[in-house]
């Protein structure tokens, strides 16, 4: 059945390309982005798309929708922590206020809705993998607080909404995802190392560079998304997508310098306040309940990032390595 999908955040990275994927599947999709960190042109090939309509809106403020709606993806947010700790109470703001009225139009239209929460909710972890049943370490008054924390009362306001008047909800805790149409200049650990990289510049490790993160390559963690909105059998309970391979960050900047057949020299900064030690996925639960894991390794998935910021810089004649 051809679904008519509302996507929040469709303009920024994960938005667009799951507009794209919907809209190959033969759904229909409006678009709600107020372009804070999202760009047009991860859209401009949607634009004029019939199943594809834009709505200039920032979802702080309630949202009225003509016709019915059967799906909602809520995405909005910026997830950079540099970019989401530029105004750390609009951030905060859109995670609850976001989440409000998008759960309000679920209820209003018998949608079910999913909510793209974070690995963020385990905070600095004291075990890893992170199972969905861990409950987080998290500063409520740190740089990382109005993200951390607005992701974790999101998900509170879900739960409380599917208990309280029965909303059909998914809940994905997505971790460090990677890819095309990420903004170079958004400050994140792969838009900043291949972009150093490819222009020669110092690879800037933040800390010792020994803390690890797990990189998910995008089409992987859109696969994931919808099929935990398909499915039928999951419940409400949040489920981990994210790519349980671990890398230290040191290794991520040796790797990423090595492809891109670069001279950079690696440099050592100040770890930024709060930055967590470690971040692995369990994914039993998406294994078990969605049949879904990644398939795309970080060498796999690099390739084509690096060839994307490669041409997002104008840069040419740099062959990838091995
Ligand atoms: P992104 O910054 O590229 O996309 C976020 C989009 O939301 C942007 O288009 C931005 O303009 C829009 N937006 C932000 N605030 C808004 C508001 N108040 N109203 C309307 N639009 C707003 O980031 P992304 O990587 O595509 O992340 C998408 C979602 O996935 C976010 O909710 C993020 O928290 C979540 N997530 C992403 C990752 C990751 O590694 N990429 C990891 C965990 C969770
Ligand atoms: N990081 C780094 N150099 C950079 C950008 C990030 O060393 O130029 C580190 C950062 O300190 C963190 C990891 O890479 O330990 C992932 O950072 P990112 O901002 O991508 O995501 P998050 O911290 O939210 O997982």
């Amino acid at each position: 059945m051809a679904l008519r999908c509302l996507v929040t955040g469709g303009a920024g990275f994960l938005g667009s390309h799951l507009s794209d994927r919907l809209i190959e599947r033969g759904h229909s999709v409006i678009c709600v982005d107020n372009l804070q960190t999202g760009r047009l042109s991860n859209i401009a090939h949607l634009l004029g798309n019939p199943a594809f309509e834009y709505r200039q809106h920032d979802v702080i403020a309630p949202l009225e929708i003509s016709g019915r709606i059967d799906r909602i993806y809520n995405l909005a947010c910026a997830a950079s922590p540099p970019k989401y700790q530029r105004d750390p109470i609009h951030t905060f703001q859109t995670c609850v206020f976001g989440i409000l009225n998008m759960l309000g139009l679920a209820q209003r239209e018998g949608a079910r809705i999913l909510q793209a929460s974070t690995s963020e909710v385990y905070g600095d972890p004291e075990i890893s993998p992170q199972p969905e049943s861990y409950r987080g370490v998290v500063n409520t008054v740190g740089p990382r607080s109005c993200y951390d924390e607005g992701k974790r009362a999101a998900e509170t306001l879900m739960h409380d909404f599917h208990e309280a008047r029965g909303v059909d909800i998914r809940i994905a805790r997505i971790f460090n995802t990677y890819g095309p149409r990420m903004d170079p200049g958004d400050g994140r650990v792969v838009s900043n190392f291949v972009t150093q990289a490819l222009s020669d510049k110092p690879i800037t490790i933040y800390g010792d560079g020994m803390q690890t993160r797990s990189l998910c390559f995008m089409d992987d963690l859109i696969e994931g998304l919808i099929a935990l909105m398909e499915s039928e059998t999951v419940g409400p309970e949040p489920v981990n997508l994210g790519n349980p391979g671990e890398f230290s960050v040191g290794e991520i900047a040796r790797i990423v310098r090595d492809m891109c057949n670069s001279r950079s020299q690696i440099v050592h900064s100040e770890r930024p306040v709060d930055d967590p030690h470690q971040r692995c996925p369990d994914i039993g639960r998406a294994r078990r309940m969605l049949g879904w894991a990644p398939t795309v390794s970080l060498t796999e998935g690099l390739a084509p990032t690096i060839a994307y910021f490669r041409s997002e810089l104008g840069l040419v004649g740099r062959e990838i390595g091995g």
